[in-house]
């Protein structure tokens, strides 16, 4: 069973990284996901040379960026050393999956970190403005492609579906690309056809114009990979997702087409205002499991992620 390649904030792992010399433990992530993941913790702050306990730091606003700065005067600046370790952190792992970091921190944050600014008198004051963490901000910049969360959207069941349908899609992409380096991109592209037309049809099209400049070499994997991302984050459409089932429905064998083709009757006679996110998913999933359709639970667009997190009672 494929098991993504994810970062986890050291702290929400129970690792004592903090400042304060504690940890933010998780039950959620240690207990029952972690195990269908491989597990990477990282701690940006300890990584970068920083001692437990330490003195906090914040995120600051210099005139051209933000920085990360140490609370008290003399406001050390981390910011070139923490580039650099985040830099490392995305070239040891080139086939990274995913990220779930902690909320609020100046480095691992996704958007909740407040902004301070530095005053004349050299006191840091508070401003409106929020942002991600310093290390986060890096990697959403220059691995875009990578889906990232943190401790508390995990908990949110949409926000979770979408990070396991994205994260468990790029390790399939990886190790079709490992198994079949000449044509595991386009293989890969036509097995997820239908879970990329049920989330975007128009972004598929670019996507198979991009897949034959990289397949040919033309571009790098990134090219593709930028718009592989933006369609996993597209917004769901219950329409989208029923053209896309009655498409795949067409290369089944007759029995299994029958069969389908009932699940969506009855899933199309359902209100339709359930059906506004991703666990419409994970409905059908349940009733291709109920039905007994083999092999159809090998198809991506009908089982996107582990069928143990798909199910599991979170
Ligand atoms: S939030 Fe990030 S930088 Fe802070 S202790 Fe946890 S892992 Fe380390």
């Amino acid at each position: 069973m494929i098991k993504p390649n994810i970062y986890i904030s050291s702290c929400l792992l129970g690792e004592m990284v903090r400042y304060d010399g504690n940890h933010k433990r998780s039950d959620l992530i240690v207990n029952q996901l972690q195990q269908h993941f491989n597990t990477l913790s990282i701690c940006p702050e300890v990584g970068c040379g920083m001692a437990v306990p330490r003195p906090p730091i914040s995120l600051v606003q210099a005139p051209a960026s933000i920085e990360i700065r140490e609370v008290a005067p003399p406001h050390r600046d981390h910011s070139s050393v923490m580039r650099r370790f985040a830099d490392d952190a995305i070239t040891s792992q080139p086939q990274l999956c995913g990220f779930i970091s902690k909320s609020k921190s100046p480095s691992c944050a996704q958007d909740d970190t407040p902004i301070k600014r530095l005053e004349l008198n050299g006191q840091l004051s508070t401003t409106r403005a929020i942002s991600a963490g310093f290390f986060t901000r890096w990697l959403k910049e220059h691995i875009p492609f990578v889906p990232m969360i943190d401790e508390r959207q995990i908990e949110q069941q949409e926000e979770r579906h979408r990070f396991f349908l994205h994260s468990f899609t790029l390790a399939r992409l990886y190790e079709t690309l490992k198994q079949q380096p000449d044509n595991g991109l386009r293989l890969f592209h036509h097995r997820h056809r239908g879970l990329l037309l049920a989330l975007s049809p128009n972004l598929f099209k670019e996507l198979s114009a991009r897949l034959e400049l990289v397949s040919q070499a033309k571009q790098p994997l990134n090219f593709y990979l930028k718009v592989l991302g933006q369609i996993l984050t597209s917004p769901f459409n219950v329409e989208q997702a029923f053209a896309a089932l009655e498409k795949s429905s067409e290369s089944l064998q007759t029995s299994q087409r029958s069969a389908l083709r009932l699940i969506i009757r009855s899933l199309q006679r359902q209100d339709r205002d359930q059906w506004i996110s991703l666990l419409f998913f994970q409905h059908l999933a349940t009733l291709i499991n109920q039905f007994k359709l083999e092999g159809l639970t090998e198809t991506p667009l009908f089982m996107p992620y582990s069928s143990e997190l798909l199910l599991a009672d979170i």
